[in-house]
């Protein structure tokens, strides 16, 4: 990896990860000339089909890192945490299946455009 855009680091939340600075956004990737943008919406799912290798490989960094709680982006869902486990496809630009949860179902939404990690609490 060359080098990485993130859009969103702290935030005055308390009910988010960012809140605690533990949360990072990340909209895009670069290796050598290619760039990848972590989004799959509808203008940028070209480029997203295009590059799902490149994709997959730096989520499953960040899945196989153990100091990450969270992973989430356009095509996968991982969060370790204990209370609130769950590892499994992101079926945003699906309709909701009744078994999901809105809640978890705008989780999904949420992460249509960006690669989002939580690390975990010290
Ligand atoms: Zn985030």
């Amino acid at each position: 990896m060359d080098s990485i855009q993130v859009s969103s680091l702290w935030r005055n939340s308390t009910t988010s990860p960012h809140g605690s600075g533990r949360g990072i956004d990340i909209v895009a990737a670069t290796r050598g000339d290619v760039t990848v943008r972590f989004n799959n919406t509808p203008a940028y799912a070209n480029q997203y089909d295009q590059n799902t290798e490149f994709i997959e490989e730096v989520y499953t960094a960040f899945y196989n890192d153990p100091r990450v709680s969270q992973v989430l982006n356009p095509s996968r869902m991982l969060s370790r945490d204990p209370n609130n486990y769950y590892d499994e496809p992101n079926i945003w630009n699906q309709p909701k299946p009744q078994k999901v949860n809105s809640k978890f179902y705008r989780l999904m939404i949420a992460h249509n455009n960006h690669l989002h990690i939580t690390i975990w609490r010290q």
